[in-house]
């Protein structure tokens, strides 16, 4: 019996070739493998970000601004579920503030705020004082007049009864010291009249000066408004925060606490998850383009948030060098299959090849 030497030899040969062709291919893939556990930011991987200038003269420290930058993450990760974002003093991508007109409108339109404010709380003390000297002067001007009235009448029957006597001929003793009585009551009615009559006029001086009052106040806060509105126009929106692609900067210009600054880094770093779209109808959104309608003080993604992010972040199931390892670790050996572990292999050498 003859053996066929060579055909086994052959064999031999042309699988040595086979496994140093994988071997080759294992060691050219594998850097691509590695580059692949990097995978997109934002989406298989955090994004890193520090903390670049905080200009003094915004209302929080700079220690305050990196909490608040800190919980603007936290609003992402707390609804996705997984680490997206981490403070790295190293990395490149910063967020930083630039100062400018727009937070100096705000200082200015607070200002003006306060100045309207104390004005309405002033304003509203003067109508006050206003309206009781004024109520005194109608009353007391009612009793004066009334008084006024009596003091005509009496003093019209007096003239009366004296061109009586003196068309008789003149009057008895009596009667002309009942007249002369009268007269006297008279005269001292006259007198109280002319004091209260005073004193009703400086009533009058009161209110007038109460009104006075009120309205100096009233022309200067229109002046304050007047000013504000020729250094700044009327109200329109401006940009509070800037995110520049791919993850060169945020920059934040305005903000009166750490609730809008939360929200505002929230907002950028949507941007800079990739989301490039703002949410359309959804004001509650953290991707909405104008702030006002999200909840400040509990901000949270909305379903249109998740959406977008779901948009440009696809929930892939497993990532092929997940499937891959995890089917070498998980697969009790006896179970293996040669054919399974070639078709993961080659799925994860393609996609490695399109990462590139
Ligand atoms: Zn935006």
């Amino acid at each position: 019996m003859e053996r066929d030497i060579s055909n086994t030899i052959f064999r031999l040969g042309f699988f040595s070739a086979i496994g140093i062709v994988l071997i080759q291919a294992v060691l050219s893939v594998a850097p691509l493998m590695f580059r692949l556990t990097e995978g997109r930011p934002g989406c298989d991987t955090p994004i890193h970000w520090r903390l670049g200038d905080v200009d003094s003269r915004f209302p929080v420290d700079r220690k305050t601004f990196l909490l608040t930058a800190i919980e603007a993450g936290n609003v992402w990760e707390k609804r996705i579920g997984k680490k997206m974002f981490i403070y790295d003093p190293q990395t490149s991508f910063a967020v930083t503030t630039v100062f400018d007109d727009r937070q100096k409108m705000l200082y200015d339109s607070q200002g003006l705020e306060k100045t309207v404010a104390q004005y309405q709380k002033d304003a509203a003390v003067l109508k006050n004082t206003y309206d009781t000297l004024q109520a005194g002067f109608k009353r007391d001007q009612t009793v004066l007049n009334d008084r006024i009235a009596s003091y005509q009448k009496a003093l019209a029957v007096y003239n009366d009864d004296v061109s009586q006597a003196n068309a008789a001929g003149g009057a008895t003793p009596d009667k002309y010291a009942s007249l002369e009585k009268r007269r006297k009551e008279l005269e001292k009615e006259q007198s109280v009249i002319k004091k209260e009559t005073d004193r009703i006029s400086m009533e009058v001086d009161q209110v007038n000066a109460a009104a006075g009052k009120i309205n100096t106040k009233t022309t200067s806060v229109k002046n304050d408004i007047q000013t504000y509105r020729q250094k700044y126009g009327e109200p329109q929106p401006f940009i509070e925060g800037l995110y520049e692609s791919p993850l060169r900067s945020i920059t934040i210009y305005e903000f009166k606490g750490v609730d809008d600054l939360r929200l505002v880094i929230a907002h950028e770093f949507g941007h800079a998850l990739g989301i490039a779209q703002h949410a359309p109808d959804d004001q509650s959104a953290i991707m909405y383009a104008m702030m006002g309608g999200q909840d400040l003080l509990h901000p949270g993604l909305t379903e249109a948030d998740i959406k977008a992010y779901e948009a440009v972040c696809p929930a892939s199931a497993v990532s092929p060098r997940d499937a891959f390892v995890s089917y070498l670790v998980d697969t009790p050996y006896p179970e293996m299959k040669l054919g399974t572990i070639f078709t993961l292999f080659s799925t994860l050498v393609t996609s490695a090849i399109l990462v590139r």
